[in-house]
């Protein structure tokens, strides 16, 4: 594989690059006091950071930068997976809020792409683009996260509308979202992966009742969700019905693809950390370093191999959940080292610490990558049985009605 640009790259990343130059800021990412933050501890900066979110999005929708992997006609650049991946790159040189939608731009946007009719296609996906619309995804419940097909959460056929009841966890972004992407058992009498469908719900309808939950470091990211006989118009279902499973898959693919790319900070500020500090002449420090750089190396070239792969056409398979596990190993050995860096100043939050308390924010977030998008030991598994051709999970329930699965909770029966 040549790793360096092609030369349609190179006119690419030039263009990409005038038009950031033309509506953003580039960060100095060789300089600690340019840390870039993009946190909301308040409804208030909740709401500032949404729309300063939206306003990038629609400055890039109007040039056709807001989905450039999506085709020209749907308001994309039909770009290459290879070459979105350059813009993508590219857009996080700068100081936007360039990742507040990616579950509609390159989750929901795709899928309904691939499995929604042509009225749902023409009705959400400009809406999309431009942040008209906020979605979320509501696949996971209490009772299934690693075990997806296992939810509960039923919908009932009553004429023209499905009912809905039953409970979603770790939902990120339902407290301001517009529309979420549900999966619900919609047939109990069938094995757990068959009687699935996947839907899109109105956030804001009656018998939807939204609770965040405040993590550690004083954000709100994701929320339980609770579902009370919540009417769904028919129309709004995606894919046939009790295929919601293969549509999940289709929209899981598209969230692997996505994970990635930046961790928060560059390796030259972590060095810079280190310097003002005075922890360059610490040989441990020295070595933790050099791990750093190597990891960060490793996952460049993880990066190309993910987009080589689509580029060909293939789509991204275990390629992806490599990719997953060194992000998170970055974020997981990464965030303690900076907290080590800081010396005592490492214990302080919030404005009492050292910039700002931009690294004890990654130190208390270095769990979210590792359990988000399927967990660490899920991805493993994939290598384990994919990669590495070791004998698979045993499944003891996959030719079983989900009605007659053991379970702590009836719901979905
Ligand atoms: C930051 C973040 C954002 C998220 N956003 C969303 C969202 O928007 N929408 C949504 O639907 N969900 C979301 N999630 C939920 C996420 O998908 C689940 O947390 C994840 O799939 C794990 O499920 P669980 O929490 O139920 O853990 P469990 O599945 O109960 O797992 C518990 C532990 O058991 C291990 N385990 C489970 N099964 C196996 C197995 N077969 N082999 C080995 N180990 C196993 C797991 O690795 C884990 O350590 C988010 C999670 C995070 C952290």
């Amino acid at each position: 594989m040549d790793f360096d640009d092609t030369p349609e790259e190179v006119v690419f990343r030039a263009e990409a690059r005038t038009w950031l130059d033309a509506h953003a800021r580039r960060i100095d990412a060789t300089s600690l006091s340019d840390l870039r933050t993009f946190r909301s501890r308040t409804e208030e900066e909740d709401e500032a950071n949404l729309d300063e979110a939206r306003r990038w999005q629609r400055t890039k929708a109007e040039d056709g930068w807001a989905a450039p992997s999506w085709p020209a006609e749907l308001g994309g650049r039909g770009l290459s997976p290879m070459l979105a991946g350059v813009f993508a790159a590219e857009e996080a040189a700068y100081d936007v809020a360039g990742r507040m939608f990616s579950v509609g731009t390159d989750m929901v946007g795709p899928t309904i792409m691939e499995w929604g009719t042509v009225d749902q296609q023409r009705h959400h996906l400009p809406r999309i683009l431009r942040a008209d619309d906020i979605w979320c995804q509501l696949f996971s419940e209490p009772g299934a996260g690693s075990d997806l097909a296992g939810l509960s959460t039923r919908a009932v056929r009553d004429g023209g509308e499905w009912v809905v009841s039953g409970q979603k966890v770790w939902t990120t972004a339902a407290h301001y979202a517009d529309l979420g992407f549900l999966l619900a058992r919609t047939d109990p009498t069938v094995p757990k992966h068959r009687g699935i469908t996947a839907m899109a719900i109105d956030m804001r309808a009656p018998g939807v009742e939204v609770r965040p939950l405040r993590q550690i470091d004083g954000t709100i990211h994701f929320n339980e969700v609770f579902l009370d006989e919540v009417r769904v118009p028919v129309e709004s279902t995606i894919g046939p019905v009790g295929q919601g499973w293969a549509v999940a898959l289709s929209m899981l693919t598209n969230e692997r693809a996505s994970i990635g790319g930046g961790t928060g900070y560059s390796f030259e500020q972590l060095v810079q950390l280190a310097r003002e500090n005075g922890r360059t002449d610490d040989p441990t420090i020295r070595q933790r370093l050099a791990d750093m750089f190597t990891r960060d190396e490793i996952l460049r070239y993880l990066g190309y191999r993910v987009r080589t792969a689509s580029a060909s056409g293939r789509p991204p398979g275990p390629e992806s959940s490599v990719m997953k596990l060194a992000v998170s190993a970055r974020y997981e050995i990464g965030g303690d080292l900076v907290i080590e860096l800081e010396g005592p100043a490492g214990t302080l939050t919030g404005g009492d610490a050292p910039h700002g308390g931009r690294f004890q924010d990654l130190f208390m977030g270095q769990w979210a990558p590792r359990i988000g998008g399927g967990t660490d030991q899920v991805q493993r598994n994939i290598i384990g049985e994919r990669v590495l051709g070791l004998p698979g999970d045993v499944r003891v329930d996959k030719d079983v009605a989900f009605r007659e699965l053991p379970r702590s909770s009836r719901a979905g029966t």
